[in-house]
């Protein structure tokens, strides 16, 4: 559902993404690890717009993301983008924040996204916090808002930017409770992630990233099992 083709992404001089190539089926999860600054968050922004590529394509359903004159907003509800800082409104309820997108940019009557919402508020476990404030809930509740918020739009793709990196240890848990959830339902999703019992239980595909490049890609349960490359041996013998 999601396709890199040689694309290759600079930020000035540097080169950032070299020749990425992958396709992320429907039903998905694949997991994104690596090194810091080989490139992880740059491929999920591309995926969204947030950055444009220099060369190369990358693809939603065969409709051309990376295209000039794609249609950024219309893409942007077809993914869904969880970053490790929430960025909830502060000024609004978890509900409030949750029904933004869905009422003003897709134009959803009040009443329809009121009840989505809250069936979105249970969906990731916080039944009676839709009321609350952002400062009024944990950094767990907060990024389960952000989830919530993001799946409002009712996207086919959910990517996740090391989403537990900021939160308290104890809370870690409950979100990756929530993206697991979301894997089981069929969600198609792309995740960076240091949470390695994770990637390893919900993940379908590890992609490791070294230097701009896929290093390796392959099922999750042959990758720990067997990494085929040095640089995934070296990986996982960090690991342990
Ligand atoms: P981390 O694990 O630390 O989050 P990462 O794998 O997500 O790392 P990226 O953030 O994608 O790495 O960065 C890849 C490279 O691109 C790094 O060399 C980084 O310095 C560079 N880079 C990222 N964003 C920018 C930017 N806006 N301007 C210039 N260089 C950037
Ligand atoms: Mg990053």
């Amino acid at each position: 559902i999601v396709e890199f083709e040689d694309v290759n992404k600079y930020f000035g001089q540097t080169h950032v993404l070299k020749d990425v190539s992958m396709e992320v089926e429907e039903q998905e999860v694949t997991v994104i690890i690596g090194p810091s600054g080989s490139g992880k968050s740059t491929l999920l922004r591309c995926t969204n717009r947030l950055e444009e590529i220099q060369s190369g394509q990358i693809r939603l359903d065969g409709d051309a993301i990376s295209a000039s004159d794609a249609d950024v907003d219309q893409l942007r509800q077809r993914i869904g983008m969880v970053f490790q800082s929430f960025n909830l409104f502060p000024h609004m309820t978890a509900k409030e924040n949750i029904m933004l997108g869905p009422t003003e940019v897709k134009g959803i009557p009040e009443e329809e996204a009121s009840e989505r919402a809250e069936s979105l508020i249970d969906k990731v476990g916080l039944g009676d916090q839709g009321d609350s404030y952002p400062e009024e809930l944990s950094g767990g509740q907060q990024q389960r808002v952000a989830i919530a918020r993001a799946l409002a739009m009712d996207p086919d793709v959910m990517l996740f930017d090391e989403v537990t990196s900021a939160l308290d240890p104890e809370l870690v848990g409950e979100v990756l409770d929530v993206m697991e959830d979301l894997a089981t339902g069929g969600m198609t999703m792309l995740v960076v992630t240091h949470e390695m019992g994770f990637a390893r239980e919900v993940g379908d595909t590890i992609t490791l990233m070294s230097d701009g490049k896929i290093a390796e890609r392959r099922p999750a349960a042959e990758f720990f099992e067997q990494p085929q490359t040095e640089r995934g041996q070296e990986f996982l013998s960090r690991l342990l």
